[in-house]
């Protein structure tokens, strides 16, 4: 596979951009070599700036539910942008969407726009604090919430060690106040709450986590997790940053019948673009600025362009009747495929799949939390990345991540997906 452009784009990247890219996970650290520069996508393809032409699933982490470049979000882009990219001012599209997203999930009531996911966490658990009066937050080891000081702590070596940051730059304080449990693990929760009694704001999870490759919820987790939030007093969130209108229509709190008191929602809401959104509960909602004390503001929050992309992703997705069905159908057909090379190859892997999310893991045991996730062969996933990129497939650089189907994948696509798939087992298990 040609490189060179890629290879030198790079190399000034370097010079000009901590480590060359604008988020970590875009570098190849984890699987060795250097990342491609994007030229162009369209549908379930992408473009290098060498010529080499993939399919694609990593659609921009998650947004791209639609297909890259699909032309009804791409002229709705257009138009907006000829009527003025920003104003400062109330649009009625903000409006539309906002209704959108609340006839798409219940439980929120109110929603606020913002640019990313980050700032939706961010937001949501400073409204949490502020409902509650309450300082401390509980999160589970393994989900990402954004780099917001709060979510980069982790247990150490389990979920009663003292909290410390993951990064430099965390005070210690702010360290102290996240508390980690283990995902599927409501024993961990429980001892939390009550070692720490009338002190947890709020339990941000995400319902189907995607971050620490896709590790689905056990049987009840979720709904226990409710019922412990209500009795303590606990401002439940659920971050559907990625799991939003991507494993159902209703996201993930649809899916499993579970009512949060709060979602963050991003990615797809933004159609590609830069959108994040925090909404729930009315009673709670209401306390955000200028309806009441809780401060939180955004210079380009709500920002036409960014509407127009996610009002059309989200109106496409609410007007096709069978959209979840074709997208079950095909990542079905996806996980069947790399089930039966597992099997006839006899390889060492499983996988984790709900609805268009899913990771092949390379343990043999089932992946259900973080720790079990830990246990993957990051050196073989290295090379089995590297042949399906060499094969013409893109998957997420980095084992725990989750790959994302997406409507434009035909089962062309899939199938020669599948078959790339057979030969990299082969050269990654040889
Ligand atoms: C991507 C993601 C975020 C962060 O969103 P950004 O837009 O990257 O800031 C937060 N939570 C979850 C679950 C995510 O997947």
């Amino acid at each position: 596979m040609k490189t060179e452009r890629s290879d030198l784009f790079f190399e000034k990247a370097t010079r000009l951009i901590p480590g060359g890219v604008n988020s970590p996970v875009r570098a190849f650290k984890a699987v060795g070599g250097k990342p491609l520069f994007i030229a162009s996508a369209s549908g379930s393809k992408l473009r290098d700036v060498d010529g080499n032409e993939f399919i694609d699933y990593v659609g921009s982490w998650g947004p791209m539910i639609l297909g890259h470049a699909h032309p009804r979000v791409v002229e709705a882009v257009r138009n907006a942008a000829l009527s003025g990219t920003s104003f400062g001012a109330p649009t009625e599209l903000e409006v539309s969407t906002a209704e959108l997203i609340t006839r798409l999930m219940p439980s929120v009531e109110m929603v606020r726009m913002v640019n990313s996911g980050t700032e939706a966490t961010m937001s949501a658990v400073r409204l949490a604090r502020a409902f509650t009066g309450r300082e401390m937050i509980v999160k589970f080891e393994g989900c990402y919430h954004g780099h917001g000081d709060s979510f980069l702590i982790k247990a150490g070596s389990g979920a009663m060690t003292l909290s410390v940051p993951d990064s430099p730059g965390v005070p210690s304080t702010v360290a102290a106040g996240t508390l980690n449990a283990t995902f599927n693990d409501l024993g961990s929760v429980e001892a939390l709450v009550d070692q720490n009694k009338g002190q947890i704001a709020a339990l941000i999870v995400e319902p189907v986590v995607g971050n620490m490759g896709c590790v689905p919820p056990a049987r009840n987790f979720l709904h226990g997790l409710r019922d412990l939030c209500t009795k303590a007093g606990i401002v439940l969130i659920f971050d559907e940053v990625m799991t939003g209108f991507r494993v159902a229509r209703g996201g993930a709190q649809a899916l499993y019948g579970v009512r949060p008191d709060l979602t963050t929602l991003g990615k797809i809401i933004g159609g590609g673009l830069p959108v994040g959104a925090y909404g729930g509960r009315a009673e709670i909602m209401k306390l955000v600025a200028p309806s009441g004390p809780m401060y939180q503001a955004g210079t380009l929050s709500g920002n036409p362009l960014a509407m127009s992309a996610g009002f059309e992703t989200l109106s496409i997705l609410m007007g096709e009747g069978d959209f979840y069905d074709r997208l079950e159908r095909k990542s079905s057909r996806l996980a069947a495929g790399i089930d039966k090379n597992i099997q006839d190859l006899n390889i060492p892997a499983s996988q984790n799949r709900v609805g268009s999310m899913s990771t092949l893991f390379f343990t043999p045991r089932s992946v259900t939390d973080y720790p079990s996730a830990l246990l993957a062969d990051t050196r073989r996933f290295g090379t089995y990345f590297r042949a399906m990129l060499e094969r013409g497939i893109y998957l997420a650089p980095s084992q725990f991540e989750a790959g994302f189907v997406s409507i434009a994948h035909t089962d062309e696509d899939i199938d020669r997906t599948i078959h790339a798939s057979r030969e990299a087992l082969k050269i990654a298990f040889s």
